[in-house]
């Protein structure tokens, strides 16, 4: 048997970028071999197996034949005569569809061209047998699209050829929801976005969402916050109904679009959205919405003159339920308000 690097490793290697994890492709050998090798596989049908030692992927070279309309209905050919070039073409990419041995690089595709070219090129006409591709696409522009690169007309041009067969309808939405993460957390999230909407599949897979033009360098669920800062609650709420969206992205979402653009003209006004957004009890919820807030510098400072207030003080003035609780909202507009006043003085 043969072993190979392949995919992301390969390609990054080229780039000169890091890259974490590394994938192996393995000719000429049988599931039976590998398991006498203390490989041990990953699932049940799939190729797939895992180094004893180094936890690394080594998948058997394969072939692959989509057998039903939709999605996931594929037929693996993985025997030990299928070649490392027959592998390579079911790949999404040929930047992603290139091999090392050692030092060499087997590039049947052209992806060092087309790394050089800076282009998103698919590798061949079974591209279109899998949906999940039309995300990757999007992904990899978002976060290559720094270095220049761009998709090739010809691939935009199968990839709305799939949707308008209706290829978008097959995709199970853990897994578009994974890649849509996966996607906020690159340089350029918005060309994600972009070319989902380019191939016309934005509208079938995220409805009317208006995309912002770019995103703030911010983790994933501001990111995600900020998606929705032009659209309706309504629009969080039918997205996170679809998705497996995560409860602290959906929660950054709806504050943010609630109160976002609150017209803060008193102590009062600063007080009563402090209170609203929960910022005393959720401190750390409090900093990530203020990257998107549009008055982050006052409502950061009147949050740090007023979050110690003096409890037991009033507790001793025997107020207790309802009347402490006003009685502490009261205390925190009198302290921004002695904060401004001492401001004013400066
Ligand atoms: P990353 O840096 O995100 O890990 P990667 O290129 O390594 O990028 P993986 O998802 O780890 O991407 O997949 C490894 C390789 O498997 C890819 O480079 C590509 O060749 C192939 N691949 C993965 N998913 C698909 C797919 N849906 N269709 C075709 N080929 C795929
Ligand atoms: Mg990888």
């Amino acid at each position: 048997m043969k072993i190979y690097l392949v995919g992301g490793a390969v390609r990054d290697n080229l780039l000169g970028l890091p890259h974490h994890e590394k994938d192996w492709v393995v000719v000429g050998s049988t599931p039976e071999e590998m398991m006498k090798l203390n490989f041990r596989p990953v699932g049940k049908d799939f190729p797939v197996f895992l180094h004893p030692e180094t936890h690394e992927e080594y998948a058997l070279a394969r072939t692959e034949r989509k057998t039903g309309k939709g999605y996931t209905q594929f037929v693996f050919h993985a025997d030990p005569t299928v070649t490392l070039e027959e592998d390579l073409k079911r790949r999404d990419l040929t930047i992603n569809a290139m091999a090392m041995d050692g030092d060499k690089i087997i590039d049947p595709y052209d992806g060092q061209d087309d790394l050089e070219h800076k282009l998103l090129r698919h590798v061949s006409e079974a591209f279109v047998e899998d949906p999940v591709r039309l995300l990757r696409v999007g992904r990899f522009l978002a976060r290559f699209y720094y270095l220049g690169f761009s998709v090739d007309p010809k691939t935009l041009l199968l990839m709305r050829e799939m949707v308008q067969a209706g290829e978008v309808d097959a995709l199970v939405p853990d897994r578009v929801w994974q890649e849509t993460d996966r996607a906020l957390g690159e340089k350029n999230p918005e060309k994600f976005f972009e070319v989902l909407e380019q191939c016309g599949a934005l509208k079938i897979l995220f409805g009317n969402l208006h995309v912002p033009r770019n995103f703030k360098d911010y983790k994933n669920p501001v990111r995600f916050a900020s998606l929705f800062l032009n659209n309706t609650l309504l629009d969080i709420e039918s997205f996170c109904k679809k998705y497996p969206v995560p409860a602290y992205y959906r929660e950054l979402a709806v504050l943010a679009n609630q109160y976002q653009k609150t017209e803060l003209k008193n102590p009062e006004d600063i007080i009563a959205l402090l209170e609203k957004l929960d910022a005393y009890r959720r401190p750390e919820r409090f900093e990530d919405l203020l990257l998107i807030m549009i008055n982050p510098e006052l409502l950061k400072s009147a949050y740090e003159s007023s979050k110690i207030i003096d409890i037991t003080k009033l507790q001793k003035l025997g107020l207790e339920g309802k009347d402490l609780g006003e009685a502490i909202h009261q205390e925190r507009i009198k302290t921004v308000q002695e904060s401004i006043n001492k401001f004013r003085e400066l």
